[in-house]
């Protein structure tokens, strides 16, 4: 498709929140979006969890085997219809009121030898 090209190196960040005290995904979801192609930042591999004791025998994290991903080479508008199809959720859901929105998208930006998320980078923007 043209106008992709641009994309090949975009990285599109997901990050879960128990929004309402439960995970929105499940452990299949998670599964199911490395079957995609997402990266499924596991809590088992995580060295920050680890390093804090916070991770529990069964390799779970509050429960979770992982609470963010990200997909590299699609536009957000893209990343975010995939991530609905593959996991039935809708990725604009409001969640619970005091917790806020269960599921947040944002871009990762290369610099200075590191990622950093940008929140406010639209698609077409690069
Ligand atoms: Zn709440």
């Amino acid at each position: 498709m043209p106008g992709l090209e641009m994309y090949k190196t975009a990285i599109v960040g997901y990050k879960s929140n128990n929004s309402g005290g439960h995970w929105w995904l499940s452990d299949a979801d998670w599964r199911a979006l490395e079957e995609a192609g997402w990266k499924v930042n596991w809590v088992k591999d995580s060295p920050s969890i680890k390093r804090y004791g916070g991770l529990d025998s069964d390799g779970r994290w509050i429960g979770a085997l992982a609470t963010s991903a990200s997909r590299t080479g699609l536009p957000k508008k893209m990343a975010v219809a995939e991530f609905e199809m593959v996991t039935g959720q809708f990725a604009a859901d409001k969640g619970c009121p005091c917790c806020g929105e269960p599921h947040a998208f944002y871009y990762l930006k290369f610099e200075d030898d590191e990622y950093e998320i940008d929140w406010d980078l639209e698609d077409g923007d690069w």
